[in-house]
């Protein structure tokens, strides 16, 4: 049974006032799936009017992707989130057991709600997953179960504990299949172990960055720092008694398939020398970001000072009144310079390439309690937070802006879509394009 002794404990006002933490789209959904209450259905959803000097051109598709519908009527978002409180306020006083998350049949018109758009019949299936309430979604259904010795005797090696291996172990172990998993760090989590830069957090919101089975892992922010990603990758570890079944410190050097025993041999070089195992099946889960690329750069070889990778950052490093020089502008360089500006004597950047990024409001904060305090007690509110921010974050959103439109003719623009949204970004356009958190 699920702790809610935290809400049990809670007055009315605490209710009341942690509802207005929580997006109305969420509650719409969710509050409809849980109650079938019509009235929550009947609220209108719109898509913010964009003003801006080209909207002649981007037309229809600018709409589309702006399509961050929103309940706009403060009327209506406040009737949302009475019958919210009402309905948490009454499963506090039945005791707060556990319940289902609704009726099944509900669940496509809910989550139409909660996106505020009518989802494709032939992605229902994929959005409900997103939604996790079933948290072995995709996992191993045998259509032909094989007889249990030969399934015993069957023997998988998944190289690489970060998230996909991480995940191949669990989905393994679940599927009652017999697995090892060697990895070259000494800990699980694989990227989020490795990057331990100033600075370094993730860049799509971390709602949707977990398993669809670690949907009830506490994140405290809407774009978590590197330790909390580890600490959610030491969770799926231990949660699910993966970490027994790891050799840490070693590390593969080749898998050659052996056609006389029908096995993988894998050989690899751990603390105390050389080791070799057999397979019958290799899952390589070894990341495609977890080889620093240094470039080549003439006289790196003579430079005296210290010069590292991110994805290398020396332990306890003291930048205080150092002359640091950044190469590179991506996700890793914007999260990073602010910080060394902070820490350094002087920061220095070298750009390449001028990329683009959307103001994400609240990029750095923590929630505020509240937030963390619903996660906690308000049935399934995770779950369509999950969904919400995946839709928002889905094809249907960013696929037009990344298209390039051979006809557009532009100097810098690629598509009528792309040059309000650069226009808005040099200050040139009223537009407000910003990244959606919660
Ligand atoms: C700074 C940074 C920020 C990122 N932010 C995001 C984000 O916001 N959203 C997003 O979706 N993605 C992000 N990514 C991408 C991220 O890498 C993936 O999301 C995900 O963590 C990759 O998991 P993985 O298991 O495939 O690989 P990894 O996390 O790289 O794990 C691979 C594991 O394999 C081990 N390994 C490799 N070779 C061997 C070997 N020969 N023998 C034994 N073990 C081996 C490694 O030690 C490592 O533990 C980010 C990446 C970086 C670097």
């Amino acid at each position: 049974m699920i702790d809610r002794s935290e809400l049990l404990n809670a007055t009315d006002e605490m209710i009341d006032e942690a509802v207005k933490y929580a997006d109305p789209m969420v509650l719409r959904g969710l509050v409809y799936q849980l109650t079938g209450d019509e009235s929550i259905a009947a609220t209108q959803a719109t898509v913010a009017d964009i003003k801006h000097s080209q909207a002649s051109n981007a037309s229809k598709e600018l709409a589309i992707v702006q399509s961050k519908a929103d309940v706009s009527d403060p009327a209506q978002v406040a009737m949302i989130q009475a019958k919210a409180a009402a309905f948490l306020k009454s499963y506090r006083d039945k005791g707060a057991p556990d319940i289902p998350c609704g009726t099944p049949e509900r669940i496509s018109r809910s989550l139409n709600l909660c996106a505020g758009a009518d989802i494709p019949a032939s992605e229902l299936e994929m959005w409900v997953e997103q939604l996790a309430l079933d948290p072995w979604a995709r996992s191993l259904v045998w259509s032909d179960p094989p007889a249990s010795q030969d399934v015993q005797k069957f023997v998988v090696a998944v190289i690489g504990a970060g998230m996909g291996g991480l995940n191949a172990a669990v989905q393994l172990k679940h599927a009652g299949i017999t697995y090892f998993v060697i990895e070259k760090n000494d800990e699980v989590g694989g990227t989020w172990y490795e990057n331990q830069y100033p600075g370094a957090r993730v860049d799509s919101p971390s709602r949707t960055y977990t398993h669809i089975y670690g949907v009830d892992f506490e994140y405290p922010n809407a774009f978590c720092p590197q330790r909390e990603n580890l600490k959610y990758f030491r969770w799926v570890a231990d949660n699910f008694d993966i970490r027994k079944d790891i050799t840490f410190k070693t590390e593969v050097k080749s898998i050659v398939w052996d056609e006389a025993a029908k096995l993988w041999e894998i050989r690899a070089e751990g603390p105390d020398g050389p080791r070799v195992w057999h397979a019958n099946a290799v899952i390589a889960s070894v990341g495609f970001l977890s080889r620093p690329n240094m470039p080549d750069i003439e006289g790196m070889e003579t430079f005296e000072g210290k010069a590292f990778h991110t994805a290398r950052w020396p332990k306890g490093l003291d930048l205080k009144g150092k002359h640091v020089a950044v190469i590179g502008t991506g996700a890793t360089g914007y999260q990073m310079v602010p910080e060394l500006a902070k820490l350094a004597g002087h920061t220095y950047v070298a750009q390449r390439t001028p990329n683009w990024c959307f103001d994400t409001k609240s990029y750095l904060d923590p929630f505020p309690s509240q937030v963390n305090w619903l996660d906690r007690n308000y049935p399934y509110i995770r779950n369509f937070i999950r969904f919400r921010l995946s839709w928002l974050a889905g094809p249907q959103t960013f696929a037009p802006i990344m298209r390039i439109d051979p006809q557009f003719e532009d100097q810098h623009a690629r598509s009528a879509l792309n040059k309000p949204i650069r226009d808005q970004q040099l200050g040139s356009s009223n537009a407000s394009w910003q990244a959606v958190l919660i």
